[in-house]
């Protein structure tokens, strides 16, 4: 009897543009196993033949040990016919169906790459495109699906008789690295001016003399592998300054780029969380703290009144080999005019940049899917993870609940920081933040990637989402795509669909328990068409209902009111407050204003417009510069905060409202009092986290779900752990920003669990 069996083994996840064949083809080697090993349209295949005992052991390592920066999501092993190999291969990716796998995000450096290109005795040595299969651009180079060179960007270089044999070598740790390539085959950088004359300088030395430019006080636009990069020397104030001008960038903080850990060591402490997250293989950028500041550079105009700054470190080639040229930080700022979207093609960005940059880093390798840093932050007590923006190296796959579904569903999202989700096959994916679809650009790069998922995973939705707000871009835009697609489409609420956002994360639609949603932001339409967001929701068996929400307040000259903070302060103000108020207006503007509230009928209920007028009352932001400036102004201030020592400025009435005006009015007598105004913030988040304790208790609810931006803010955030987790089950967003980016996948999952259409 033939003691020799083949398998077939099938293994679905993060599982291409990670060096998962050529693992397999070192590991069958290992295993003196014969046969083969590919990508297709659901992952990577294996038939293998060999003793049963030895194919056992040879996926148990496999499925133990995968590569380093793959994530495997499902995997089977089964008996079939046997079939005879003489050797073990790996051979070309057969697609032969439609795609159902997850894409693979960006990579950063890997630590073995960034020796090669400090080393003058390697052959990479200076080569900003150094990659290997653990690490390099993937999505943002990707065109098509299965992830191969021929499917990306990089296929327009062909490989050098020295880059070929590394990837048809198995002993080799290029072996199969698609994104393989060297000085000699790769891609060429250069450097121009501003007027787009490239200077003539040796390929080797092009990053010392941008490194003397940004010495010199210039500005430098840097195309990355994911966009372009607007850098200055963060250390000269009146570099940053002009560049804050011709950015029309005020005061929206910059993000720093360290050229090292040990010299962001050196200015500032961080603790061991904030570490991994700023060397881990997303290297997003990471707001941290200023306190124990001993760098050099002026924190005023990095980040104007703020006691925290976000920094990263070098995640490409490119930063990394200006980095070892400059051995200083650097700002290093989205490339785009303010609220548009990341530049990625050389033309347009000398176009739109040549006002602000004095000289160009272009390269020929083209980003097919720009993308903007990532963004999180810890909170300084428990240590929780919030994400403020999820981009490069995490989108657009989205790890978590399995959904099953025969539907093909597409979700459009909110409006200020619209995302995409889109469920095709077995997986969903959410796009990187897109942005703000007031600018044209962004609603531009918006519709383009929603067309462009439909083409990537070839399926058209059967069915589209849209916020209830109808004049929002998306929503608009669903409604035309819904005729020309001839499919359905559904719109759901704001606070519903953020709720969802957190039950579908933490996977609670199944389980009995009552659930309290407390969703608390800036702005929704709510279904009774005034602007919500200050709600109080109960979740129970597939069912959404809202129980209430703060006391209505008026609602003023529309966007205006979220601009500026004095507004919500008028609008909320007693009597007695109204005579502080009234020096924040002109003499006309407070006539005007006046008229208004008389006739207004639009009411607001939203917690992040509270937040605005405790920040004017307080004097400490009367006009945003930029969008939730008033309420990371009073996170600010808090440098410390003890609940012995706390008060509350109201409670929950019987009737369950929650007494916005009186809240605020009380908080005004501490003011008036000369409460030091830190410790008036601190009552006012203490209050907040009170309130939603009161509501629980009365309703006898001990699981709570959070979402909207207002639990962007980590204080609020330590304060709910620190008073309820010993008695409550507390749920925040985790793979997802709290803000509207999760409105997308909010809106898929409450369509898959709440609707019955
Ligand atoms: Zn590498
Ligand atoms: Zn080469």
């Amino acid at each position: 009897m033939n003691k020799f069996k083949t398998y077939k083994i099938i293994i679905t996840g993060q599982v291409q543009g990670v060096g998962f064949r050529p693992h397999v083809y070192v590991l069958a080697h290992e295993y003196h196993l014969n046969g083969t090993v590919s990508n297709n349209e659901n992952g990577v295949i294996i038939y293998i033949t060999g003793l049963k005992e030895s194919i056992y052991s040879f996926y148990s390592t496999l499925i133990n040990n995968p590569p380093k920066v793959s994530k495997i999501y499902k995997h089977s092993l089964k008996e079939i016919s046997f079939i005879i190999f003489n050797d073990f291969q790996i051979i070309p990716s057969q697609k032969n169906n439609k795609l159902n796998l997850q894409l693979t995000p960006d990579f950063a450096i890997c630590e073995t790459c960034k020796k090669e290109i400090y080393d003058s005795n390697n052959r990479r040595y200076n080569y900003p495109f150094t990659t290997c299969v653990n690490c390099g651009p993937r999505w943002a180079i990707t065109k098509t699906f299965p992830f191969e060179r021929k499917q990306t960007s990089i296929d327009e270089f062909e490989m050098c008789e020295t880059c070929k044999s590394e990837y048809l070598n198995p002993n080799d740790r290029r072996f199969h690295s698609q994104t393989n390539s060297c000085s000699t085959c790769g891609i060429s950088i250069s450097l121009c001016d501003f007027t787009g004359v490239t200077l003539k300088i040796p390929q080797k030395e092009i990053f010392k003399k941008i490194a003397s430019f940004i010495e010199k006080g210039k500005i430098i636009a840097l195309k990355n592998t994911s966009g372009y990069l607007l850098c200055c020397d963060a250390t000269n104030a009146e570099t940053v300054k002009k560049l804050r001008e011709k950015k029309k960038r005020l005061s929206k903080p910059f993000a720093i780029l360290y050229p090292s850990l040990k010299l962001l060591r050196r200015d500032i402490k961080i603790n061991e969380q904030q570490k991994e997250a700023l060397t881990s293989t997303e290297k997003p950028i990471v707001i941290i703290s200023k306190a124990n500041y001993k760098g050099d550079f002026t924190l005023q105009e990095i980040a104007p009144n703020l006691n925290q700054l976000g920094v990263m470190l070098p995640y490409s080639g490119i930063l990394q080999l200006l980095a070892n040229a400059l051995e200083k930080p650097i700002v290093a700022t989205s490339g785009n005019l303010h609220g548009s979207p990341i530049i990625s093609e050389n033309k347009v960005s000398v176009e739109v940049l040549r006002e602000i940059a004095n000289y160009f880093l272009h390269h020929n390798l083209e980003i097919t899917n720009p993308q903007d840093d990532s963004v999180v932050k810890f909170s300084t007590k428990f240590g929780h993870e919030i994400l403020f923006r999820r981009s490069r190296g995490y989108a657009p796959n989205y790890f978590g609940t399995i959904i099953k579904t025969n539907k093909k569903i597409m979700a459009l999202g909110g409006h200020l920081k619209s995302t995409i989700a889109f469920l095709p096959n077995d997986y969903l994916y959410v796009s990187s933040y897109l942005g703000n679809l007031d600018h044209f650009d962004v609603y531009d790069r918006f519709t383009k990637t929603a067309l462009k998922f439909a083409t990537i995973f070839e399926r058209k939705p059967d069915v589209l989402l849209i916020d209830k707000h109808p004049q929002y871009q998306s929503s608009q835009f669903g409604i035309e795509l819904s005729k020309k697609w001839e499919v359905d489409v559904f719109e759901i609420q704001h606070h519903k669909a953020h709720f969802a956002s957190v039950l579908g994360e933490h996977e609670l639609f199944n389980q009995k328990d009552t659930v309290l949603g407390v969703i608390w932001d800036g702005t929704g339409l709510g279904e009774d068409s005034n602007i919500w967001g200050g709600e109080f929701f109960t979740y129970r068996a597939n069912q959404i209902n809202r129980l209430t929400s703060f006391e209505y307040f008026d609602w003023l000259a529309g966007d205006k009111m979220s601009k500026e903070p004095r507004l919500s302060l008028f609008s909320l103000a007693n009597a007695e407050v109204q005579t502080i108020v009234k020096s924040k207006f002109s003499e006309k503007e407070w006539g005007v204003y006046k008229t208004l509230i008389k006739q207004n009928k639009l009411k607001t209920s939203s917690v992040g417009r509270l937040f605005d007028a405790v920040a004017s009352l307080l004097n400490i932001c009367d006009i945003n510069t930029y969008e939730g400036e008033a309420a990371i102004l009073l996170e600010n201030r808090i440098i410390n905060y003890d609940l012995e020592t706390c008060k509350t400025y109201c409670t929950v009435l019987d009737n369950y409202t929650i007494p916005t005006k009186l809240l605020l009015n009380n908080l005004y007598q501490d003011f008036k009092n000369g409460v030091d105004k830190e410790k008036i913030i601190v009552n006012f988040l203490y209050t907040l986290a009170s309130i939603i304790y009161q509501v629980a208790k009365k309703q006898k609810i001990k699981k709570i779900a959070f979402s909207g931006g207002v639990f962007q803010n980590s204080v609020l955030v330590d304060m709910l752990k620190e008073i309820g987790q010993n008695e409550y089950e507390l749920f925040f967003n985790r793979n997802l920003a709290p803000n509207d980016e999760n409105i997308s996948y909010g809106q898929m999952m409450y369509y898959l669990k709440c609707m019955n259409d």
